[in-house]
C-alpha cells in the first residue's frame, strides 16, 4: 500500500460508518471507587462500551476523553489499529503512557465492542477464537491495612472464598508504615518495613495458608511500596508460604531495584499494573525480571495491547494474568483476551463486587465455579443500563464525592 493511500483526502470519507461522539460516564456504585466508562457512538446506531477507570485521576480521564474527540470523531470505527496508533503517537510528548494509555484503552475497548456488534460475533472470536472453555479467576480477601480488620476476618474470608469455588487468593499482608489521617489510602512515600511489620505480615499469611491448605494458590501484593532492603527481607520471610507470586515488591520506576530483589530472594515475582504498552514490557521480558506479568486492559492500551503483551510473554514462557480491580467493562474486556491467550494464568477479580456490577450493566456476564463463561452475544456482550446508571452517576469535579475510602 503506497503513500497515495494515506494521503488520499477521500480515504476517511470512504467508509460507510463514522464515529459521531465520545461520551464518558463516571459512576460510583461502591463508596470511594469511581468507575469511568467510555461510549463510542456511530452514525449507524451502534454504540461501543469501554472503560479506563483510575481511582485517583477521574477528572483527568473525563477531560482526556473530551480532548481525544478531534482524533476520533469522523473516523471509521473498524480502523481500530489506526485509531490506537493515532492517539498514542499524537500524545508522544506525554510519552503515550499512563494517562494517555488509559484514554487509548477506553476507546480501544469500545471499538472492539463495536466491531463485534457489527459482525455479530463476540470479541474473543475476532481475536483468534477460544483456547479454553472459560476463564479461571483469582480473587481477594481483605488486605491487612483495611481499617479494623483482624487475622480472624482474613481466615474466615479465605475459607469462604475457597468454598465459593475460587482457585486463588491475593492479599496485601503489610500494614501501612506511615500513619495518616483521613480517608486517603495509598503510598505517598517509599516505605520501610520494620521487623515487626514483616513478622505481622508473616503471621497473617501463615494463618491464611493454614486456612486454605498447602496446595491452594496464594499471592501477596506489596503494591509497589517498599525500599529494596524491606522488599528483600519480606520476600525472604515469605518464601516458606509457597506463593504463586510476590507482586510489585518495589516501586515501578527502577528495574535495577527489582533486579536486586530478584537476585536476593527465592520467590516468584509479578509486575505489570503500573507498566503500560508493549514497549514497557520489553526489558521485563528480555531481562527475565519476573515470572508472571499482569497488564491491566483499561490502562495498558486496551484489548489490542493486552493481546499483544500476552503474545510477547508467550515465547519467553511467561504467563500473563490481567490485573483487574476496576468495573464490569474492564473485566469483560480482559475476559475476551483471556479466552484466546494460550499463556493465561488466571484473570484477577474482586468477586464480592459482582453484585454491584449487576446494578449498572445488562446483561451481567455469566460466572460460576470460579470462572467467567463465554456467551454468544456480540461484542463485549454487556452494555450500560442507562436507567440504573443515573442513580449512581458522579460529578467527577465534586471533590467531596471523590473522597477515597
Ligand atoms: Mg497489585
Amino acid at each position: 500500500m503506497g503513500e497515495e493511500f494515506w494521503n488520499d483526502p477521500k480515504r476517511e470519507k470512504e467508509g460507510d460508518v463514522k464515529i459521531t461522539d465520545l461520551v464518558s460516564y463516571v459512576v460510583q456504585v461502591r463508596e470511594g471507587l469511581p468507575w469511568t466508562f467510555v461510549e463510542v457512538h456511530t452514525d449507524d446506531g451502534l454504540t461501543g462500551l469501554g472503560e479506563c477507570s483510575d481511582y485517583r485521576s477521574t477528572p483527568m480521564l473525563v477531560a482526556g476523553i473530551e480532548a481525544a474527540k478531534p482524533l476520533v470523531v469522523g473516523q471509521d470505527p473498524s480502523h481500530i489499529e489506526e485509531i490506537w496508533q493515532r492517539i498514542f503517537h499524537q500524545y508522544s510528548t506525554m510519552n503515550g503512557r499512563g494517562y494517555i494509555s488509559h484514554i487509548v484503552s477506553g476507546i480501544d475497548i469500545a471499538l472492539w465492542d463495536i466491531r463485534g456488534q457489527a459482525l455479530g460475533v463476540p470479541v474473543y472470536q475476532l481475536l483468534g477464537g477460544p483456547v479454553r472453555p472459560s476463564v479461571p479467576l483469582y480473587t481477594h480477601i481483605q488486605d491487612q491495612w483495611y481499617e479494623g480488620v483482624k487475622i480472624a476476618d482474613a481466615v474466615q474470608a479465605a475459607r469462604q472464598t475457597v468454598a465459593d469455588g475460587y482457585g486463588g487468593i491475593k492479599t496485601d499482608p503489610f500494614k501501612w508504615q506511615r500513619a495518616r489521617q483521613g480517608p486517603y489510602r495509598g503510598a505517598d512515600m517509599v516505605e520501610r518495613l520494620s521487623p515487626k511489620a514483616i513478622a505481622e505480615a508473616i503471621e497473617w499469611m501463615d494463618a491464611v495458608r493454614e486456612a486454605v491448605g498447602p496446595d491452594y494458590e496464594l499471592m501477596v501484593d506489596a503494591h509497589g511500596r517498599f525500599d529494596v532492603a524491606s522488599a528483600i527481607a519480606a520476600g525472604r520471610a515469605l518464601e516458606h508460604v509457597k506463593l504463586i507470586w510476590y507482586e510489585e515488591p518495589v516501586p515501578p520506576e527502577s528495574f535495577q531495584a527489582l533486579r536486586q530483589v530478584r537476585e536476593n530472594t527465592d520467590i516468584p515475582l509479578c509486575i505489570g499494573e503500573r507498566h503500560f504498552t508493549r514497549w514497557d514490557y520489553i526489558p521485563i521480558f528480555e531481562q527475565r525480571l519476573v515470572d508472571y506479568v499482569m497488564p491491566d486492559v483499561a490502562w495498558c492500551g486496551g484489548i489490542s495491547e493486552l493481546r499483544r503483551i500476552a503474545a510477547m510473554a508467550e515465547p519467553y514462557y511467561i504467563r500473563f494474568s490481567p490485573h483487574d480491580a476496576l468495573g464490569p467493562v474492564s473485566i469483560m474486556a480482559g475476559f475476551h483476551v483471556c479466552m484466546t491467550a494460550p499463556n493465561l494464568y488466571r484473570q484477577e477479580c474482586l468477586h464480592t463486587w459482582f453484585e454491584d456490577f449487576k446494578k449498572i450493566v445488562t446483561p451481567m456476564f455469566d460466572y460460576h465455579d470460579g470462572a467467567i463463561w463465554p456467551s454468544d452475544r456480540p461484542g463485549l456482550g454487556i452494555a450500560l443500563n442507562h436507567d440504573a446508571l443515573k442513580q449512581y452517576q458522579l460529578d467527577p469535579w465534586d471533590l467531596k464525592a471523590r473522597r477515597f475510602r
